[in-house]
């Protein structure tokens, strides 16, 4: 039989903008002891946008269009953000073929002859393209406030790089406080560069940055954070390591992929409501012990 303090807590819980999907989970946050975060729409609005472009031997706009054309046939946040900055300059994207997205890398396609790859420097790298060094200083400059760069290689070439900034949500930094305040430890568990993460970490006050991860690394990363962990995100390549962790919770806002993974649902989006989930969880087991 389920306890009534359980139901209680549940119901409260629905008020309050938290879904417990399983009614263990509310008594099994009361015993966390580690809050890893995703970084990008979780302790980010994950809408990014085109701060600044910076080229090698072609122009901006060329730059720009073609990058668009790409990610235009990709699903990812920073993609949006990039076809938004073509679609706002009134640039007409031409047609992409040979498309190919690689998780956490970025994507590859075919415009007009030419071949393009657009992602991180990792995704350039593992595809034997040299990078240029004066636009991976540009990019190195972006990521000390936060903004996370994006490459792009025409026919092999390095010829952009593209700096994308994501505002943290408004009540990350109390979040992350009341967490510390509970006792509680916090991560940041991410796909992103390390300089990025460790820049949004430190706005955040966050304890410890795990950066450059794929969906696998996420995963792993709770299990070595261990017993108690619990795991929060909204993304496709979070949902392993929401089903991982001892408590998953998924942003309201996020994917369906992610929501159908974890065991409890913010359905705001706001991250006070992990602390406030752990505070409600907390009465609850104190009720019943
Ligand atoms: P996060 O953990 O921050 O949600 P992801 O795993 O979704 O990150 O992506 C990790 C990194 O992969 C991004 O920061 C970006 O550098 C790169 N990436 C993935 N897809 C794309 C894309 N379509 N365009 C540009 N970069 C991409
Ligand atoms: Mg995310």
């Amino acid at each position: 039989a389920v306890p009534v303090s359980i139901m209680v807590g549940t119901g409260r819980g629905a008020e309050l903008g938290i879904l417990f999907r399983r009614g263990d989970a509310l008594q099994r946050l009361a015993s966390a002891k580690v809050i890893g975060f995703d970084k990008t729409g979780t302790l980010t609005l994950g809408k990014p946008a085109l701060t600044a472009i910076e080229t090698a031997g072609i122009d901006r706009d060329q730059a720009l269009r073609l990058a668009a054309a790409v990610e235009a046939r990709s699903e990812h946040p920073l993609a949006a953000a990039i076809v938004a900055a073509a679609t706002a300059d009134g640039i007409d994207l031409p047609n992409a073929t040979a498309v190919k997205a690689t998780v956490g890398r970025g994507i590859a396609a075919e415009v007009e002859g030419h071949a393009l790859l657009i992602g991180n420097a990792a995704a350039l790298t593992e595809a034997g393209i040299a990078t240029e060094p004066a636009l991976i200083a540009a990019a190195d400059a972006w990521t000390a406030t936060g903004a996370t760069p994006v490459h792009l290689s025409i026919d092999g070439r390095h010829r952009a790089s593209f700096a994308l900034s994501d505002p943290i949500r408004p009540d990350a930094v109390e979040a992350v406080r009341e967490l510390h305040d509970l006792g509680l430890r916090t991560a940041m568990i991410t796909g992103d560069v390390r300089r990025t993460a460790e820049a949004v970490g430190g706005k955040l006050g966050i304890d410890h940055v795990i950066a450059g991860v794929l969906p696998d690394g996420k995963l792993k990363a709770v299990h070595d954070l261990g017993k108690g962990t619990v795991f929060v995100g909204d993304g496709i390549n979070d949902a392993p390591a929401l089903a991982a962790a001892d408590t998953g919770i998924a942003i309201g806002t996020g994917t369906d992929i992610a929501i159908e993974s974890a065991e409890v649902v913010l359905t705001g989006g706001d991250p006070k409501g992990v602390p406030r989930a752990l505070r409600l969880s907390r009465a609850v087991m104190g009720n019943i012990r």
